[in-house]
């Protein structure tokens, strides 16, 4: 039987065009026509007035966190439960993480815990972070009405990492009819070739302050000045992204509506095929309007969550863990933090299932039977 993806590339729209255009005018590197139009088409899509294009979702992250004021000394609270790239780039400014532990009910990280923190370390005279880099994990957006608080009674900086949540978007409260990326200060989005859409590789970042827009588009490309000479003000970066990328990223984001119904659908297919029976789906807020990058559920303990995983590996299919929560992981052993408890219990338990916009109910009903026999033996 075919092997089934965790989470596949489709590549059925106008990539090819784009790409053999690429080819055919030259254009094939950081220079050309596709960089922009991508950068416009994006913005527009996310909804907000600027964005730039990166070589990475990480490298925008990195871009974002740096000019939001980020270098040594500074505190990033930064959720424990994500992929480990959200708090690699604070470190690469010589930043240190305040890792906040998952709320239960959408699994991000937990604002209303972290601003009752803020208020005991203000009372104590402690550190407080100057930056929250929130994740929209998975897909579902975070509750943003504490940490919007607490920015603005603590003066914090607001980076939203929005890699797994392109698309999604707050129904209810202040942010209602917005979407994700559009939070905070830069909003950053990744196009690897797992993501929502994917250029290959790739990232942007978007803001609606004309002067960081510049000043992150500036430092992708080295911080060079205008003109001949190679005068650079300050230490850039090599994190533009190539018109390569950019064509294929463009091609994508015209098939973003379609692939958001696809990703929803999957998960509501998931939701009915599995419900009871011991296994629990995903977050899913009457407040929000997620973009299920990758459905996951969790079973009731980590010994059935790796039977049924194994189970699915000897059938070809693929499903994973989410990440280990990173007070687990050797580079943030001694990093600050404030619980930890609710990301274990998500981390044992949970199982990210096959979720390609490309994945036929033929193949997704394989995966449910296989859960659905495993669980009931
Ligand atoms: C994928 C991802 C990133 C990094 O994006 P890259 O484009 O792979 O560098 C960052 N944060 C989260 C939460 C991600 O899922």
């Amino acid at each position: 039987m075919d092997r089934i993806p965790l989470a596949e590339p489709l590549l059925a729209g106008n990539e090819e065009r784009y790409l053999l255009e690429c080819l055919s005018t030259n254009f094939v590197s950081s220079v050309g026509p596709f960089v922009p139009t991508f950068e416009q088409a994006f913005a527009r899509s996310v909804g907000s007035r600027y964005a730039v294009a990166c070589a990475s979702g990480t490298a925008s992250l990195h871009i974002a966190i740096r000019l939001a004021g980020a270098k040594r000394g500074t505190l990033v609270a930064v959720p424990t439960l994500t992929f480990i790239a959200s708090a690699s780039a604070a470190c690469y400014t010589a930043a240190e993480v305040l890792l906040v532990d998952s709320e239960p009910d959408t699994w991000n990280m937990d604002g209303a815990r972290l601003y009752d923190e803020l208020h005991a370390r203000a009372r104590r005279g402690q550190r407080l972070p100057k930056i929250v880099e929130i994740v929209q994990l998975l897909g579902h957006p975070a509750d943003m009405e504490p940490i919007l608080a607490a920015a603005s009674e603590f003066d914090i900086v607001i980076v939203e990492d929005a890699a797994e949540a392109l698309g999604a978007s707050w129904t209810r409260g202040s942010l209602a009819g917005r979407q994700v990326g559009t939070a905070g200060c830069f909003g950053c989005f990744s196009f690897n070739g797992n993501k929502i859409i994917t250029a290959g590789g790739g990232g942007m970042i978007v803001t609606d302050d004309v002067s960081l827009a510049d000043h992150a588009r500036h430092l992708t490309t080295h911080a060079r000045l205008p003109g001949p000479e190679y005068v650079h003000d300050e230490i850039g970066y090599n994190y533009r992204l190539t018109n390569v990328a950019a064509a294929l990223g463009l091609a994508q984001l015209e098939q973003l509506s379609v692939f958001l119904d696809r990703k929803r659908a999957i998960a509501g297919r998931y939701r009915e095929g599995l419900m009871g029976g011991g296994v629990e789906f995903g977050p899913s807020a009457a407040w929000a309007a997620p973009s299920f990058w990758l459905s996951t559920v969790l079973f009731d303990d980590a010994e059935t969550r790796a039977t049924v995983m194994s189970r699915l590996h000897n059938c070809g299919i693929d499903a994973r863990p989410i990440w280990r929560p990173l007070h687990l992981q050797d580079p943030f052993r001694g990093a600050e933090r404030i619980g930890g408890e609710v990301a274990e219990g998500i981390f044992a338990r949970a199982l990210a299932l096959p979720s390609s916009v490309g994945l036929s109910t033929t193949q997704q009903d394989r995966v449910i039977n296989e859960i659905v026999e495993t669980v009931r033996l």
